[in-house]
Parts: C-alpha cells; sequence; structure tokens
C-alpha cells in the first residue's frame, strides 16, 4: 500500500470523505485540531499521488508564513522524489506577491519593487499628513485602518472619495490617493497590495484571468474563516468556471475581523456556490480532555452559528495552571524558570513550549530573561531589536570601543557612515595588520602603513583611528554614556540613515532605535552597579554593560542561525493553526486579553475567539500567566485577572499565587485599621 493509501486509511470517515470528494466545491468546517489541516494536506498528496494532477496546478493557501511551511512539510513527507515540484503552499499574500511578479507590466510596475510592511507604510503615511497640520500617532493609525479596510474591500480612491460620507472619510480618501501615487512613484507595493492588485487586474484584464485559470486548477485554503473579501474575490475569481476547491475553517477562530476578515465568507461561499459540500468533524486529537474542556466552556459564552461538539481520547491530563506574579517582569521571570524546570522534568526539547502572548511588546522582557538563562528561543513575526540594521550598526561600534581588536566589528562599521574606504585599501590594510601580527583598528595608525597604502588612503584610515580613539579617550576620563552619544552625533549617524531610507521618517524612527540601545545600556550601567556587593561603590564600567548587551546579541544571532530546537514566541494571532506539547500564555488580565481597544469597542467576542485559538494549541500541557501590576506607558498599574478566566472550569483549574479571596468589604476594613494604626503610631 502506498503512502498515501496508507494515510488515508488512517482518517476518520469524515475526514475519508473530505479527501476524496473532488467533484465540487467543498467547505469543511469544524473546531480546532479536528484535522481540518490534515485534510489539505492528505488531499494534496490525494490529487498529486491518486487524480494524477500535476502539483503544479494546485495552489494551496494559509495565513502565516509559518504555517504555510509547516504545511509543505507535511505534503513533501507523504510524497515520492519530485512528485511535489512546482507545487504552490503559501500565504495568501506570498501567491499576491507572485501573481503581481509575473505581470508587472500590466500593474505599471518596474521589476525590483519594494514591498511596503506596515511600518514603512505608516511612516510615509505620517510624512504625508503631516504637510497640512500636526498629525498624532491616533490620526495615523486610523486613516492606515481606514485605507486598508478600503483595500481589503478592494476600493480605490476614486469610489473611496466618491462615496465619502462624511468630511472626515473624504480626509482620508484623499490622503488614500496620494498614498496611493507616492507608492507608485517609489516602484513600491504595500502589503494589502498583495492581495488588491492581483484581484483588480483579474477584473479588469480577463485575459490575465483565463491565463491564471489555466495555471491554477485546484485551490485549497486553510483558516478560511480569516479571509477577507479581497482574499475571497481572488479565490472565487481563480475558481468561478470549475468549482474545484476545498477550504477548511473554524468560525470560532476567526482573529482578524479588525483586519477586514469575513467570517460571513463562509456564508457567502454557500451562497455563490449553491452545490458547495458541507463536512463537520468532531474528534480533536490535539489535546487532552482537560484543555479540550476549558476550550469549549469558553467558547460557549460566545453566540453561535453552527454548534459544533468536539471531544477527544486522550485521557484527562493535568489540570491547567494559573500562576499569577507580582508584576510582568516576574512573570517573564517564572516562564523563563518554569520552561527550564519543566523541560528536564519532562524530558522535553525546547521546541516542545510555546509562549503566547497579545502584543509584541510582552516579549521584551521574556526575550532579556530567556537569554539570562540561555534558552534558546524563536521569536516570530516582528524583527528582533537585535537583528535591525541599525543596533547591529550601533553594537559594532560599541564592541569596537570596548574591543579595538573586534575585527569583525572594525568591518561592518569602518565604511559606515561612508568614509570612502574602498575593499583593496581594505585588503591591503588586511595583509599588513596580519604580517604585523595587529588588528586592522591598530594597523590603521602604524606608520608603516603609508609603505603599502597611498597618502589618501592613509589619511581616511587615520582620521577613522583617530575618531574613535578620541571617543575612547573620553570614555576613560569621565562620563561613558555622553561620549558615546557624542560618537553617533560627530559621525553623523543620522545623515546617513537618512540616505539610505526610502523617506526621512523611517531614518528618524532608526536613529530613535540607536538611542534606545544607548539609554539600555546606560540603564544596565546602573542596575549592575545596584546589583554588585557594593551598591555604594561607583564603579559604573561601560566596558561590562556593553559585553553585557554584545553577549546577548551574539545569543540573538546563534539563535538565528539554527532553527531546529527552540522555544517558540509567538502572538496569539500568529499561533493559529500551530500545536505545541506545552503551552504558556502569558498577560490573562483584563485590558491586555482582552485587549482595551476590545473592551472599548465591545468586540469581546473576537478576543475571546482569540483566547480560544491560543488555548487549543496545546496537547498535553497548558499554563496560563497574569501579573497583578504592570508598566502602562511608562506607569505602573494595578491590574485585573481576565474575566476569561472566569469562564474556565473551576474545578480544571490550579492557581499559583492567587490573592486570598477577601471581598472588597474585609479589603475597606482592612485598610481602615493600617490607617488608624500609623495613626496611633504617629501620635
Ligand atoms: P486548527 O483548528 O488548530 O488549525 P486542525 O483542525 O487544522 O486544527 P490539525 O492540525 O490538522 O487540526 O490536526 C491536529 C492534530 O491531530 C495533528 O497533530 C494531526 O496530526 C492529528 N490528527 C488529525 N487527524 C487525525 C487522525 N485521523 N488520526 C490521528 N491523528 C490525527
Ligand atoms: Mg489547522
Amino acid at each position: 500500500m502506498s503512502d498515501i493509501r496508507e494515510r488515508i486509511a488512517g482518517l476518520n470517515p469524515r475526514q475519508r470523505e473530505a479527501v476524496k470528494y473532488i467533484d465540487g466545491p467543498c467547505l469543511v468546517l469544524a473546531g480546532a485540531g479536528s484535522g481540518k489541516t490534515s485534510v489539505i494536506t492528505t488531499k494534496i498528496a490525494y490529487l498529486i499521488q491518486e487524480c494524477g494532477m500535476s502539483a503544479r496546478r494546485i495552489a494551496a493557501v494559509t495565513f502565516t508564513n509559518k504555517a504555510a511551511r509547516e504545511m509543505k512539510e507535511r505534503v513533501s513527507s507523504m510524497l515520492p522524489g519530485k512528485s511535489g515540484h512546482g507545487l504552490t503552499v503559501s500565504t495568501f499574500h506570498t501567491l499576491g506577491l507572485n501573481i503581481i511578479k509575473s505581470e508587472l507590466k500590466t500593474l505599471g510596475l518596474r521589476s525590483g519593487f519594494s514591498l511596503f510592511d506596515p511600518e514603512d507604510a505608516r511612516v510615509l503615511l505620517r510624512e504625508l499628513m503631516q504637510k497640512d497640520a500636526q498629525v498624532d500617532a491616533d490620526q495615523i493609525n486610523r486613516v492606515q485602518g481606514q485605507i486598508s479596510s478600503w483595500k481589503n474591500d478592494l476600493i480605490l480612491p476614486g469610489p473611496a472619495l466618491s462615496h465619502a460620507e462624511t468630511e472626515d472619510e473624504a480626509f482620508c480618501a484623499r490622503v488614500y490617493e496620494h498614498y496611493t501615487r507616492h507608492l507608485r512613484a517609489y516602484n513600491a507595493v504595500d502589503f494589502d497590495d498583495l492581495i488588491m492588485l492581483p484581484a483588480t487586474m483579474f477584473e479588469r484584464h480577463p485575459e490575465v484571468l483565463a491565463k491564471w485559470r489555466r495555471r491554477i486548477h485546484y485551490m485549497l485554503v486553510d483558516e478560511y474563516q480569516d479571509t477577507n473579501s479581497s482574499q475571497y474575490q481572488l479565490v472565487r475569481m481563480l475558481m468561478a468556471e470549475r468549482s474545484t476547491f476545498t477550504v477548511v475553517g473554524d468560525d470560532d477562530q476567526s482573529i482578524y475581523a479588525w483586519r477586514g476578515a469575513r467570517p460571513e465568507n463562509l456564508v457567502q461561499l454557500g451562497e455563490d456556490f449553491p452545490s458547495l459540500n458541507v463536512i463537520k468533524l468532531e474528534q480533536n486529537y490535539r489535546s487532552t480532555a482537560v484543555i479540550l474542556r476549558a476550550a469549549n466552556t469558553l467558547i460557549a459564552n460566545n453566540p453561535h452559528v453552527y454548534e459544533k461538539t468536539l471531544w477527544s481520547d486522550k485521557g484527562l491530563g493535568e489540570s491547567i495552571r494559573i500562576i499569577m506574579t507580582r508584576n510582568e517582569e516576574a512573570e517573564a521571570e517564572r516562564v523563563a524558570t518554569e520552561i527550564l524546570t519543566a523541560r528536564i522534568k519532562q524530558s522535553a526539547k525546547w521546541k516542545d513550549f510555546a509562549v503566547l502572548y497579545r502584543g509584541n511588546f510582552q516579549a521584551r522582557l521574556l526575550e532579556l530573561k530567556l537569554q539570562h538563562y540561555q534558552i534558546p528561543y524563536k521569536l516570530s513575526g516582528g524583527t528582533s531589536f537585535f537583528s535591525r540594521n541599525e543596533i547591529k550598526d550601533a553594537m559594532a561600534y560599541l564592541r569596537l570601543l570596548i574591543n579595538p581588536a573586534d575585527d569583525n566589528a572594525f568591518l561592518r562599521i569602518v565604511n559606515v557612515p561612508r568614509r570612502e574606504i574602498g575593499p583593496t585599501t581594505l585588503e591591503k590594510l588586511a595583509n599588513y595588520a596580519s604580517e604585523r601580527r595587529v588588528s586592522l583598528f591598530a594597523a590603521c595608525s602604524e606608520l608603516g602603513l603609508s609603505h603599502v597604502l597611498g597618502e589618501k588612503a592613509v589619511e581616511r584610515l587615520g582620521r577613522f583611528n583617530h575618531f574613535l580613539e578620541a571617543i575612547r579617550k573620553r570614555m576613560d576620563q569621565g562620563d561613558a554614556i555622553a561620549a558615546i552619544r557624542q560618537m553617533f552625533q560627530e559621525m553623523d549617524y543620522e545623515a546617513w540613515l537618512v540616505q539610505n531610507a526610502s523617506a526621512p521618517a523611517i531614518a528618524e524612527k532608526r536613529m530613535a532605535n540607536v538611542w534606545t540601545l544607548v539609554d539600555q545600556l546606560e540603564q544596565s550601567m546602573h542596575r549592575g552597579t545596584e546589583e554588585g556587593d557594593e551598591a555604594s561603590e561607583e564603579t559604573d564600567d561601560v566596558e561590562a554593560a556593553i559585553s553585557r548587551l554584545v553577549l546577548r546579541d551574539i545569543l540573538d544571532q546563534q539563535a538565528q542561525e539554527d532553527d531546529t530546537d527552540k522555544v517558540q514566541l509567538l502572538t496569539l494571532h500568529a499561533s493559529k493553526g500551530l500545536e505545541f506539547p506545552h503551552v504558556y500564555v502569558m498577560g490573562l488580565e483584563e485590558e491586555l486579553l482582552p485587549h482595551r481597544n476590545s473592551i472599548e469597542a465591545n468586540t469581546i467576542e473576537e478576543e475571546r475567539r482569540l483566547a480560544y485559538v491560543g488555548i487549543t494549541r496545546a496537547r498535553q500541557s497548558l499554563t496560563l500567566t497574569l501579573t497583578k501590576q504592570r508598566k502602562v506607558y511608562g506607569e505602573m498599574m494595578d491590574c485585573t485577572p481576565s474575566r476569561f478566566l472566569d469562564e474556565l472550569p473551576e474545578e480544571d483549574l490550579q492557581w499559583f499565587g492567587r490573592p486570598d479571596k477577601e471581598n472588597p468589604e474585609q479589603k475597606h476594613e482592612r485598610g481602615k485599621e493600617a490607617l488608624a494604626g500609623l495613626r496611633s503610631l504617629l501620635g
């Protein structure tokens, strides 16, 4: 029996039906962990192996790169040799990007176009909006959100303006118009364009659409509940004639309404394709009964269109642990140490652990703690601070300051900003340095250099050397941090950033990152002295502080290099579709999960689905953490436990660090007593 037949035999009857149904459109609607993605991967292999469809004719799309990668791996493990060659398994956005790349001319783009991430787009918007008046972050967010939702609904600037109902909308539409023109002038596209451009192109150029229809014969869409209008249009247009597609989804996991996702697309699908075969799955193969029960009870608080019953035969499993800590630092520390011990106790691998959180900012402290304990981790989504180019440059300067022999650091920044020191000069310098057995930096100031290099080159190298030496001297003499700040100013690093950024405000942001690094260094010096045994002694040691930063940086680089066995750090949004033996969800607090914006906008149901997604990632163990206090916009705030904790089955929870349950009345009495005691003490 071939692999694929064995595979299909291992499925439950309804999964099997979904795999084998290829005569028309098919929708699998089912809860978390019920094998929807498995149906997709098996079906791809089935189409290729058993139905003789060429892999090139199949396109499968999902939501995150990580999910796409995993899906690809699952498929290739089922296919022999090269039979999977040419198969498309990607995100919607990558599919869109590929379409754009092959249709540049029709779209009026030039090759080598840039892709603006939301941050770049924001910066451009700010620039455009600031021409008329000062704008604040909220305004930019609002305009960006509005433009994005127009794009997701395939509405171009013209119609956006003519249909604007309020002055505010008209303003947005005008910015949208400018923004679009600027993007084109930069030969750039933004994230939403990746779907909108192909979809609108298909509408306008039927011949291009016909070409793509000949290319893609079967489409499979995972996480269908999160498609937005433009994505749905893309699928619908590509598949309209043949109606050969399979989409799978779970309305309880719809978590992208804020980005224009339309769970109604599930219903729309039935209307657009009356022959749609709807298949439901009910067995969860992922989680223990305790975890599943928690997920089911939580989500039962949301209204439901389709009732689903999910069950698992994996046994009850461990209780769900809820850990409450003093503050966010203690929370991060606790998660790190928990993982450290659990790994040994469970004889698990690092990659068996995932830490999920509502916002990327929550990862920052955790990153530091994991680094502290030398726990390898992988941060998905969001660029790690230390992997930003400007931070790498700044780190190279710091490294060279404390260690002039650091040739790598030297090479990274000798021409940053540009000092007109060419590759031939560097090659000769390197030869000279290795003959003399000195570092590149030291060689720059040696007299003998004039025998191997021309006058100009010698002068430029000498100038660089003197510049840094002067800074080093200033550091030794007094305020090291001031000297470092001065260094970045004197060499006008900001001007260099401006030259290399597509918009001045991007450069500004990058410069701000450098200042953040210097601030961190300063703080780390003070912390270093506080933590030291002799706290009173003023031994601010900039070298030690820089070394600590460098170490962090190196650990970070190592983390980039091997991707195999690491703790996974992800936002709840990014965790969709994935599974891990041990899951930690951080920050189960009101205003965080559910998020404050959702509380204000009354979109708690979406937050509940987000929590549901998080919980259902866990296979064996689930730990939820929260803190009593957290810094919000620089201010320490008291936190309230998330309402979602109250919605979990009490008997399955095991609390750690919960304050004694006392009613507010008692608390008040206690406060009064303490105050009276204090008064009498003061006489
Ligand atoms: P989510 O809603 O979270 O995306 P899903 O419905 O896509 O979940 P899968 O990821 O496909 O679920 O499957 C969950 C787990 O169950 C996977 O580890 C998968 O290998 C396993 N699984 C799926 N179907 C079966 C089956 N018939 N027998 C045994 N294990 C299965
Ligand atoms: Mg899935």
